[in-house]
């Protein structure tokens, strides 16, 4: 029977659940928007529609890549971003399908896809999720760091901007997520466009708070000054978590993920790069490059996990 394994990524906009064959091919995707609650029922059914469209009957492990915090001992999301429940009891549903299951933060799955399917010598590296918000994952000299409960490196709460006052999903402010992630960067445009003067299309919308995350890059692409100055301001907030991140743990590489990174990847990846220069110490040494999944990162670390389950997350999933 051939060993096949399902790979669930619960994301804040979307729950993608794939089966992988034996070689590691993706043989089928199912996806759905993440709802606000009963998360479970709509986990079930995606993966109830992809195993029933697929004809597939055993399958031999699952991993799940979920955003933190994590009460792994539960198999529980407690208090996940953008959804209203305090707990989702994601390793419960994926047990009906499979015995085998294993979970951890999207960011950790992500940066052990990188290890365990690309580059297995992989010895000191950081992964930042760059999507509806920021999140990470921290390899050092080739072991996966996961913390005393599994929620080490929450570094989308690093504080980047002492004086803005904009408040974070998680109560603290002037956080990287708060500036530069999705979720908050038409709030960043409007706060942006309140201390500056601009002639411009989208500098009149941004004041009106009339703009999305994807307006403020299509504009820029069309040249739109104001637009070019937020883009500009938002990598600059990302070199300084990159930098303080680098200053942390001394990679020898940082890769770049996430739904909005790999949307914009050209743009991101040449403007941090100025302010990398000006914020990383001079000891340091470290490239940033586009990680090898991209929007697919923490599917392929749900996979991951699940097909080369690293030491560290074995025992705590099993605590
Ligand atoms: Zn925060």
């Amino acid at each position: 029977m051939a060993d096949y394994i399902l790979a669930l990524d619960i994301g804040a906009s979307k729950i993608i659940a794939a089966v992988f064959d034996h070689r590691g091919e993706i043989i089928d995707v199912e996806r759905a928007r993440t709802p606000r609650s009963n998360v479970e029922k709509t986990i079930d059914q995606v993966i109830g529609k992809l195993l029933g469209r697929t004809g597939i009957s055993y399958i031999a492990k699952a991993g799940i890549a979920a955003p933190g915090p994590i009460n792994y001992r539960e198999g529980v999301l407690e208090k996940p971003p953008n959804i209203d429940q305090d707990r989702v009891h994601v390793t419960d549903v994926v047990k009906r399908y499979t015995r085998h299951v294993i979970i951890a933060n999207d960011g950790v799955a992500g940066i052990w896809a990188e290890k365990a399917l690309v580059k297995q010598d992989l010895k000191n590296a950081v992964l930042v999720t760059i999507g509806t918000g920021i999140g990470g994952g921290v390899i050092v000299d080739g072991r996966l760091l996961i913390g005393s409960n599994g929620n080490a490196h929450e570094i989308g709460h690093i504080v980047v901007d002492v004086d803005s006052g904009l408040e974070c999903g998680c109560g603290g402010v002037g956080h990287w997520e708060a500036l530069a992630g999705g979720r908050w960067i038409p709030r960043t445009a409007k706060t942006l466009a309140s201390s500056t003067s601009f002639d411009t299309e989208l500098y009149h919308k941004a004041r009106n708070g009339d703009i999305t995350t994807g307006d403020i890059y299509e504009y820029a692409k069309k040249g739109d000054a104001f637009a070019l100055h937020v883009v500009d301001y938002l990598n600059k907030i990302h070199a300084a978590g990159i930098a303080s991140i680098a200053s942390t743990y001394d990679p020898e590489v940082v890769y770049l993920s996430g739904g909005l990174f790999a949307r914009h990847k050209e743009v991101i990846l040449d403007g941090i790069q100025r302010y990398l220069d000006k914020f990383a110490g001079r000891h340091l040494r470290f490239k940033v490059i586009e990680s090898s999944f991209l929007e697919q990162q923490s599917l392929y670390g749900a996979y991951a996990i699940a097909y080369s389950p690293p030491i560290e997350l074995v025992k705590l999933n099993q605590e």
